[in-house]
């Protein structure tokens, strides 16, 4: 398998920062990925991962291997009474994959309706949208050592969920590449509406029982009318996580902001990070090329022309700004590379 080199990534990221990569491939085979960790594992390579760039920053150049898996495939290899066993190839694009299911009435993905990027980064992040998450629907998982290229199998339990978190964010951080995916799918649907936003589309759209494309094409509908398109205004979604406070914290919040927006969690609540953000003037806001979008404080945007430097001075400032004002602490989501 042949590698380009000085690779350009900036078609590669959904930010659109500039950065280089010295050696890249994308293997579009399991034999293929399989030799490349040979050869990476010979010449002592550091290798770095890369989906469909749609959270990552890149701050820098990476003198080392980025490998974009580019496996294709998604096949129904197994049932029970109640679930189909469906197994994707990392590089399937994460919003084809959905479509394709809900097209084959198998359920239980329709609220992560276009999220972008690929079935093999879904687990890193646990990915999550509108109260369903991978967790939820994960089976089990493929994934190959990066310094060995032995096979392993990871049952759920193995990955270790978390909100917006697993072990390879964790324990396992940059040790493997995910291969391949095995969700569990509903033959009879459980829908998920709980959501306002939700709720308000199918009441618009005078639905009141609905089938799961129609949750599908809600979600769709909603996320492309607040959520910034990449290809359109270059962003990496939600920027920093929810923080999740103590009820102590959020009653102090509450004193001085009634309208605090917060949802109640077993060890106390999560508070809507987009609203600290606007709280505290950013929504709309710029530094330069970068900005926190005017629809959605929670995601930042790259008008044109910044680099990772750029983006992580606008995240900084903003994470000064809510920690003056409301003594939290907020956690970047999208992982940083070259600082
Ligand atoms: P990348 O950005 O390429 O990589 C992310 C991380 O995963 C990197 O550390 C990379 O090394 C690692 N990685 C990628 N592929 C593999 C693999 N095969 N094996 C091992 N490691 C790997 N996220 C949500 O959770 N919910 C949302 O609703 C949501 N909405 C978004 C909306 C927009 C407009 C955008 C731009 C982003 C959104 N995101 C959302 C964030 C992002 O889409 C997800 O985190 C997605 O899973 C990232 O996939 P990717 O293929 O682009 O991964
Ligand atoms: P929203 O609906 O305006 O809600 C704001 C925040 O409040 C969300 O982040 C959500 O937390 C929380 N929330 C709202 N209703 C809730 C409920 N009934 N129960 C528990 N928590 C609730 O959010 P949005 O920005 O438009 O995004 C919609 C969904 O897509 C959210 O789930 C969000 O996570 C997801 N999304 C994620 C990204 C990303 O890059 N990670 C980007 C865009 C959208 P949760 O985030 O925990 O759901």
């Amino acid at each position: 398998m042949r590698f380009l080199e000085n690779f350009l990534l900036t078609d590669r990221n959904t930010l659109k920062l500039p950065s280089r990569a010295r050696f890249f491939a994308a293997p579009e085979t399991r034999d293929e990925l399989h030799s490349l960790l040979n050869t990476v594992t010979a010449r002592n390579l550091p290798v770095m991962v890369l989906g469909g760039g749609s959270n990552v920053v890149f701050a820098g150049d990476f003198q080392g291997l980025v490998l974009q898996p580019a496996m294709r495939g998604i096949r129904c290899i197994g049932e029970t009474a109640g679930h189909y066993l469906v197994e994707a190839e990392a590089g399937e694009p994460w919003p084809d994959f959905v479509q394709y299911c809900l097209a084959r009435n198998w359920y239980g993905l329709e609220n992560l309706s276009l999220i972008p990027g690929t079935v093999g980064a879904a687990p890193i992040q646990n990915i999550g949208a509108y109260g369903v998450e991978i967790t939820d629907r994960l089976h089990s998982l493929t994934a190959l050592e990066l310094a060995t290229g032995r096979v392993r199998e990871f049952s759920h339990a193995d990955c270790r969920f978390g909100y917006r978190e697993s072990v390879f964010k964790q324990d396992l951080r940059d040790r493997y590449i995910i291969a391949r995916v095995r969700f569990l799918l509903q033959k009879k649907p459980v829908l998920k509406t709980a959501y306002a936003d939700i709720q308000q589309e199918l009441a618009v759209r005078g639905i009141d029982a609905p089938t799961p494309q129609q949750v599908a094409t809600a979600v769709i509908a909603i996320r492309t009318r607040k959520l910034p398109s990449p290809a359109v205004l270059a962003n990496a979604g939600s920027f920093f996580k929810n923080p999740v406070v103590s009820v102590a914290v959020l009653d102090e919040i509450k004193s001085r902001f009634p309208d605090v927006i917060a949802y109640p969690q077993a060890d106390g609540a999560k508070l809507a990070a987009g609203w600290l953000i606007e709280k505290a003037g950013w929504k709309g806001r710029s530094i330069g090329p970068v900005g926190a979008y005017e629809k959605q404080a929670l995601v930042l945007v790259n008008h044109g022309g910044a680099t990772g430097a750029d983006v992580i001075a606008v995240a900084s400032a903003i994470q000064q700004a809510v920690t003056s004002m409301f003594g939290v602490q907020l956690e970047m989501e999208p992982r940083i590379y070259g600082i």
